[in-house]
Order: C-alpha cells, then structure tokens, then sequence
C-alpha cells in the first residue's frame, strides 16, 4: 500500500526482543536497557498474524531483528510461520552472530533466505571495545556457518567512527576481493539523544584496565557515546569512498538486487562488494518503503521519530483482522515525509535495540 507521499510501503522490520548479549558502545549502555517483560513481547503467533495482515497489504519483505533475535528461543519457528504467507517473497534476519553458528542451518531450512551480520573491526581487542562482549572468534564462525547454510547474499553491517573502525576500511574492502561478502558501511546515528556532554565520562580504556586501543570517553550514566560525540565520530561517505579508492582503484557502481538504499561498487574482479548507507541524510527518506513493528507490539512508521501505535492491546482484547488493517493503515498513512534531525528533532523514546535497528 501506498503512504500519503506515494511511496510503496512493502517492507516490515519485526523486532522479536528488545535483549541483546552485545552491548555496543553506540547501542546500549553497559549494563543494557530496562527490558519489556516476557508477557508484554508479542507471541510467535501474534507478530505472524501482523506479518500475514500487512503482507494482505502488500508487504512483501520482511526482515528480522531486535535487540538480538536469535536469543528468541526456536526463533525458525517463526521463519517458518511468516512464510506461510505467499505474499512474502524475501525473509532476511539482522544478527550479531553470536549465536548463529548453531542456528543458520535451521534458519535456512525453515525458510530464511538471507542474514546481514554486524561486524565493526577485524581486530580482537578493538571488538572487545566495542562490542563489550563475545568474542570476534563466535561472528567469524557464524558467518562461515551462514555460507555454508547458503543464507545468500552474506551482508556485513560496519558502523563507521573516526578514530575507532576508520582505519580498517581498507581491510574490509580487501575482504571482498576474496570472499562473496558484501560490507555496508553505515552512518552512526546518534539516536537516543538524551545523553549530552554535561554529564560526567570515563575513559573506555581506564574501563577495560588501560587494554583499550583507542580513547573513547563513555558516559558514567549511560554507559555508551553521548550523542555529540556519535556525531564527532561522522566520517562522510565520499570520504571513506576515497580511502579506499586510493588503495584499490577506482570503485565500478554495481548493483545487488537485495542492495536496499546502499550505494553500492564493486573493486574490480572482486567477489564480493563495497556499499554505503546514510540513514541521517534525509534523501533516504523519499525512498523509504518500510514500517517496524517492535517486539512489545508497537508499529512504528519511522525510526527516526518517536510515533508508534500499540497493536498488542488491540489483539489482545479481541480486535478482528479488519480491525487491525485499520490500525496498520492509519500507520502507515501517518507516516512521516521525512526526519528533521537537521532542523533539531530529537529521537528520545527508544534506543536503538528496543525500536529494532
Ligand atoms: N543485534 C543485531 C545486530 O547487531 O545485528 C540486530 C539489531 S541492531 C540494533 C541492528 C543494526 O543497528 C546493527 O547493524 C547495528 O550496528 C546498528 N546500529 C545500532 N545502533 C546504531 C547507531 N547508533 N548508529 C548506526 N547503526 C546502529
Ligand atoms: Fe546488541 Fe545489535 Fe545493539 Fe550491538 S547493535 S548492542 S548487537 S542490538
């Protein structure tokens, strides 16, 4: 169905859990978020049922994620449940892989078809910095299990910081000359914007007993980057485009018929590929064909702003799938033009692993 700007809205992001067994410096603080109790995230029957109603509507992808999905317990069942549908063509997951060694051959038999997995560096220590637990080790081996599953095309997700990740961009790009890998390099999104620069900050490095590699200054309330400092760690694409361009020639534009809004190239006879994807410039925005739905049962029309409406209430005291098609329009039409990050709007409900990145 089309929004009030006519974009085709056939995307779902499903959050299935608002945990996560990271805690990345740029998502969550150190010791997590509150979390939603147990009876308050939707069942595997009742996400499928928004799932089938909007795919009744036309969605027609649907990508899983949250907080971590694969700490939801027989997380396949749920694969399997969604593609009953027949008007769902794509089913993807988001992961940090920690826990898909185990689990991509299960995922794939029930029906996934592909899995993006977050990997910010290619360095041990730096990985314990950043994401502050597991180990790089498990994400490796999840990815090889991923391949081995055939859950294709294997996407790598690399949030960008200065002074942090961006002198690796030159091996990730050379991962793709050997491997069918294709690394996205994201823009950090100062999301939660209730951390500023008033409030007292320890040194990351003093935290992990001076192991650290790199000064990250964290704040001691939150835990995590205050949002003035995600948006001192910016590199702009062109830049990083450049980077490696100086290294390997220049980029061939390529085109991937799963590449979402990435701009994406190619090294020349490489396997894999290169893109870049800038949520906070607003051009995104007039392509932007998705709607969220959060594992407590909320549907968001955007992640950048804070309006939600609760399906979870509806459906719980006996609303009839009319009912909810209602609800799901109403989303959707009232699904904002744009951001206006720029123009000062502030995200300030959710952080990022309780909306569903
Ligand atoms: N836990 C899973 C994972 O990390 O892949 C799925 C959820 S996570 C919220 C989804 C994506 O959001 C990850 O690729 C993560 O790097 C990204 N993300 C989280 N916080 C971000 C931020 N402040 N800016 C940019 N990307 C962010
Ligand atoms: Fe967890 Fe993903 Fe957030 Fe990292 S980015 S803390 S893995 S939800």
């Amino acid at each position: 169905m089309q929004d009030s700007f006519g974009r085709e809205i056939d995307y779902l992001r499903v959050s299935v859990t608002d945990r996560c067994n990271f805690r990345c410096i740029y998502c969550m603080p150190e010791d997590g978020y509150p979390v939603a109790p147990k009876s308050e995230l939707l069942t595997f029957e009742e996400i499928a049922r928004v799932v089938h109603l909007c795919a009744d509507m036309g969605t027609t992808k649907v990508r899983i994620t949250g907080g971590e999905p694969l700490i939801r317990k027989d997380l396949p069942e749920l694969v399997s449940q969604i593609r009953s549908h027949s008007g769902i063509c794509d089913i993807s997951a988001t992961t940090n892989a920690h826990l898909l060694a185990q689990n991509a051959q299960k995922l794939k038999s029930a029906g996934l078809n592909r899995i993006n997995i977050s990997l910010d560096t290619l360095d041990e220590q730096k990985f314990a910095t950043i994401a502050r637990r597991g180990s790089i080790r498990t994400v490796l081996e999840g990815i090889e299990a991923a391949q081995q599953a055939g859950l294709e095309p294997i996407k790598i997700n690399c949030v960008l910081m200065k002074g942090v990740n961006d002198d690796e961009l030159v091996d990730f790009a050379r991962w793709t000359l050997r491997a069918p890998i294709h690394v996205r390099f994201i823009e950090l999104m100062p999301i939660r914007w209730n951390l500023d620069e008033t409030d007292s900050f320890t040194s990351l490095s003093e935290l992990s007993g001076g192991r650290g590699l790199f000064q990250l200054r964290i704040s001691q309330d939150e835990g995590m980057l205050s949002d003035s400092q995600m948006r001192r760690m910016f590199v702009p694409f062109e830049q990083a485009k450049r980077t490696i361009e100086n290294e390997f020639g220049k980029l061939i534009p390529f085109d991937l018929p799963t590449n979402g809004p990435a701009h994406t190239y190619k090294i020349e006879k490489a396997e894999g590929s290169i893109g870049f994807i800038s949520q906070i410039s607003a051009d995104l925005c007039a392509r932007c064909n998705r709607i969220r739905l959060t594992a407590d049962g909320q549907l968001r029309p955007c992640l950048m702003s804070d309006g939600e409406l609760d399906l979870r209430t509806p459906m719980r005291t006996g609303a009839t799938n009319d009912e909810l098609k209602q609800l799901i329009r109403h989303v959707i039409l009232h699904k904002p033009e744009r951001h206006y990050l720029a123009d000062g709007q502030k995200v300030m409900g959710r952080g990022m692993s309780q909306i569903g990145g």
